[in-house]
């Protein structure tokens, strides 16, 4: 189950460091789930309201997800059923990209690409339990 938290918030909680996921761009540049900075500031000096920010954030998630689908695959993993993951950031108060990010990854969680991914998965883990064929007698007479 994927959570928000603001990082400060997580550190004061002590949540275990591998349950978090730090998506701001300002801590962690590098997260397949941060935005550029730049976009965050533009929004903030409010050169383009919410609603535009989302869909281009979106956009950007979704080409990524082309690029690399692993990398969301790991965090949909991370998050499946009762397991716990914080995604967290910088931020206090006001609108986070924190939120767009879970409803993106909860809507990739139910498609097509991760339920085969999953099922491919859990073939892998399957034991090999499927009994043997009795071996046919060939008869040469
Ligand atoms: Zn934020």
């Amino acid at each position: 189950m994927l959570h928000q938290i603001s990082q400060t918030q997580a550190d004061r909680e002590g949540i275990v460091p591998n349950q978090i996921q730090n998506i701001s761009p300002y801590h962690n540049p590098g997260h397949v789930l941060a935005p550029p900075r730049h976009w965050l500031e533009s929004l903030l000096r409010g050169e383009f309201p919410w609603n535009f920010f989302r869909l281009r954030y979106k956009n950007l998630l979704r080409r990524r997800f082309r690029e690399t689908p692993s990398r969301f695959f790991s965090l949909l993993e991370a998050s499946e059923n009762d397991k716990p993951l914080f995604l967290s950031c910088h931020c206090l108060a006001g609108n986070c990209h924190r939120e767009i990010a879970a409803e993106f990854l909860e809507t990739l969680r139910r498609q097509a690409p991760y339920q085969r991914h999953r099922a491919a998965l859990a073939a892998q883990r399957l034991p090999d339990v499927v009994p043997m064929r009795p071996v046919q007698m060939v008869s040469n007479g």
